[in-house]
């Protein structure tokens, strides 16, 4: 559905600092994928979910590389789309549900007029389609009709995000982002939200990308996982390759963070030392600095993402040995 090619996003600060927060970066979705992508705080998850709608927030821009999009038949590039044609994309084709979309509900607009807000800023005027389609929505998200005519500071956190989920897609899209869908709720809610996703990807057909810093959260969620680091994608795999058998060292680190529910609590690893600096990549391996089994071409060279068979890619110099 979407091939991302060499794609490199930067924010470029007044001062002339440039923060490299998608770097020369290549992976596709296919239809029909539960795709997670997870990593730790700032390493780009989010800036690579805006450029994937060309969404990039000022200072942000897509410096270099292209999107395909594929949903239309013929492929098309949406770096390079015009105006006109990316309004379709956006939320008819590909729609989002933005990290803490809960406190972009309007305080002083009913829920109802949110929905009308979007559908017409995409061309669907006809309000009785749009209240119709908005309560098919509800029923699949468990809420109330009575919702639509409340203000967001009368729905608890759960609430305010199913509407924020029935938004991104009133415009009935073939893929759905979600950035962050849990990360303010309980773990309870949490639960609940995710399989009404999965319930809702599955009955429409809809291709989903999960973006979490939190990757406990995508066991069970998700069938394929992209793991981030600096700007990078690192290692993409079948969920369960990821979770019991990690070829990179970085997502080995993660998994180790985990608590399990059984095991011994000091079993549980953080990864040591500091977060990435974008705007002064390392060279070579950007995760040479906290890498348990980093060797001198390491500090050198950098590893490309390489095809290691079963649906499997990675970019380490020794995947081999782990
Ligand atoms: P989190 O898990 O905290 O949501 P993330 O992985 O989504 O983090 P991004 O928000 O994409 O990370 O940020 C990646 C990098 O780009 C960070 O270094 C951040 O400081 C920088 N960045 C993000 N948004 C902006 C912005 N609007 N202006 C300048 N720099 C930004
Ligand atoms: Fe560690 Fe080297 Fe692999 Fe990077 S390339 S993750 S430093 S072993
Ligand atoms: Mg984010």
């Amino acid at each position: 559905m979407l091939e991302v090619k060499n794609l490199n996003t930067v924010y470029v600060h007044r001062s002339g600092r440039i923060v490299k927060a998608i770097d020369d970066l290549s992976f596709s979705i296919n239809r029909g994928d539960r795709l997670g992508i997870a990593g730790e705080s700032g390493c780009g998850k989010s800036t690579l979910a805006y450029s994937l709608l060309r969404l990039v927030p000022t200072p942000g821009v897509i410096a270099d590389g292209e999107i395909i999009y594929h949903g239309w038949g013929n492929p098309v590039n949406i770096v390079d789309l015009s105006e006109k044609k990316i309004r379709h994309y956006r939320w008819e084709e590909v729609s989002m549900v933005f990290q803490a979309a809960q406190s972009i509900l309007n305080p002083i607009m009913k829920i109802k007029d949110h929905f009308f807000d979007t559908a017409s800023a995409h061309g669907l005027r006809d309000k009785e389609e749009v209240i119709k389609r908005a309560r098919d929505l509800f029923k699949e998200l468990r809420l109330e009709e009575s919702v639509l005519d409340a203000y967001p500071h009368q729905l608890s956190g759960g609430m305010k995000q199913r509407v924020a989920i029935a938004m991104a897609l009133i415009l009935n899209p073939k893929i759905l982002i979600l950035d962050e869908p849990t990360s303010a709720l309980d773990l309870l809610t949490q639960k609940n939200i995710l399989d009404m996703v999965i319930r809702l990807s599955d009955e429409f057909n809809l291709t989903t990308v999960f973006v979490t810093h939190d990757v406990s959260v995508l066991a069970g969620v998700v069938t394929r996982m992209a793991i981030m680091y600096a700007g990078k994608i690192v290692e993409i795999a079948p969920v369960d390759d990821i979770f019991y058998n990690p070829k990179h060292p970085y997502t080995a680190g993660l998994m180790n963070a985990i608590p399990s529910l059984t095991g011994d609590i000091k079993a549980v690893k953080s990864i040591p030392g500091e977060v990435a600096d974008l705007s002064n990549p390392l060279p070579g391996c950007r995760f040479h600095d906290r890498c348990p089994h980093a060797i001198d071409l390491c500090r050198k060279i950098e590893p490309r993402l390489e095809n290691i068979g079963d649906g499997r890619y990675v970019a380490c110099h020794r995947w081999r040995d782990f």
